[in-house]
């Protein structure tokens, strides 16, 4: 879908709606569409609602490459000037998020998916930088699921490294990371694997690795992977090269690193509780779970707020009830965010991730089936709320 003007690149908050096609288990039990595209417009309709973002793409000829350009290479250029930036995947199981971002990558040929081309293009951008800019580029990849957080590149977490196919891989007891608290409120992660890259084809075997590990990481796959958050960050430093010319330095380059980073975040189902499963546990998850989107609805909201930002206003990255109940705060996706936003290295303070120095492009994903428009409209009221 075609989008209108190009908006304000210094925003740093946009919110993109991509409505998948209907697929084969909906057609086959007679779903219909039930969202329109607005021609010309980002701008959806559904029933007697209508709603503008930044961009939709629609479920007809959109083709697969926009929402890259778009949304997400503004974000990659972003990072190769020092700015953090995360894409965030939003929506209820089914709507298409981990197709979106391609966190179920499986190697070459499988090149759909924002990940697949931001390694592309990443490495693209080195190339042309490399006489003038020495880079060090690394990978970590971890699942939030409840309140812990898996390191799905660690081999010994996972039975990935014993040479079994996939097929007959069988899930393993997976022990989470430590997470601790830094002073100066952020978080780490102890022990984080952050495999230093220098390819693509290095980096994409770690994706590929890392959706394997998320795959079969638990003995109900499926469930699993659609109430935990996946995060695939990029790490990139670079120190600019000194060039000689007859034994004369002709740059003053300084010691200065720069250093970024990109979070590419598949989130968990957005759905309501009640439609998360019959027990009492899943209920008590997807509460939490709603929860937690909510408080980030209200982060995002108020960082797209330009004004509010720049005055120096109220970000509640940390809502003060949820503070005072720690532990029901870190069941949380809010989490997530603070996850997403927090684990950074010792160069940048929370502060300045959440501020002038970062980017944050939300994927509102959503089905078209007349079967879910009830999820669909929650999705986009959010996503509109988040603008
Ligand atoms: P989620 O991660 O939100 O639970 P998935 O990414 O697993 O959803 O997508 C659900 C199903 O829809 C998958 O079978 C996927 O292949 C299909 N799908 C999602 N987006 C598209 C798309 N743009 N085109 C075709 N099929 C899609
Ligand atoms: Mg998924």
């Amino acid at each position: 879908m075609e989008n209108s003007e190009a908006r304000d690149s210094s925003q740093c908050v946009r919110v993109a709606v991509n409505i998948r096609p209907l697929i084969t288990s909906e057609l086959l039990i007679g779903c219909t569409d039930c969202i329109t595209v607005v021609p010309g417009e980002p701008q959806v309709q559904i029933g007697s609602h209508a709603f503008t973002y930044d961009y939709v793409y629609g479920s007809t000829a959109s083709p697969s490459t926009a929402i890259y350009d778009d949304c997400v290479a503004p974000l990659v250029e972003a990072l190769v000037h020092g700015y953090n930036a995360t894409v965030l995947a939003y929506g209820q199981t089914g709507s298409g998020k981990t197709y979106t971002m391609g966190t179920n990558y499986s190697g070459e040929g499988s090149n759909s998916g924002i990940i697949p081309k931001v390694m592309d293009n990443i490495f693209r951008r080195v190339e042309t930088m490399k006489d003038s800019t020495e880079f060090l580029i690394r990978v970590s990849f971890i699942e939030i699921f409840k309140e812990e957080v898996f390191d799905l590149l660690d081999a010994n977490s996972t039975n990935l490294n014993k040479g079994e196919s996939a097929s007959v891989l069988k899930p393993v007891t997976r022990v989470p990371i430590q997470i601790r608290e830094t002073v100066n409120g952020g978080i780490t992660l102890a022990g984080v694997t952050e495999p230093e890259v220098r390819s693509k084809e290095e980096m994409a075997s770690f994706l590929s690795r890392g959706s394997l590990s998320r795959a079969t990481g638990s003995t109900n796959m499926n469930s699993q992977s659609s109430r935990s958050h996946a995060i695939f960050t990029i790490t990139m430093e670079q120190k600019k090269i000194a060039r000689c010319q007859n034994g004369v330095t002709t740059d003053d380059v300084g010691d200065d690193i720069l250093c970024a980073k990109l979070h590419l975040v598949d989130l968990a189902g957005s759905e309501r509780a009640k439609r998360t499963g019959a027990d009492g546990l899943r209920f008590k998850e997807g509460i939490h779970i709603n929860k937690g989107l909510l408080a980030l609805g209200n982060v995002i909201s108020a960082l797209g707020d330009e004004k509010k930002r720049k005055e120096g206003g109220h970000v509640p990255y940390r809502d003060s009830k949820q503070a005072e109940d720690s532990i029901t705060w870190k069941k949380s996706i809010f989490w997530a965010m603070w996850m997403t936003y927090g684990v950074v290295s010792v160069h940048y303070s929370l502060h300045d991730s959440l501020g002038g120095n970062s980017k944050t492009v939300m994927i509102a994903c959503v089905s078209p089936a007349d079967t879910n428009a009830e999820e669909t409209l929650n999705t986009l009221k959010y996503a509109n709320r988040a603008r």
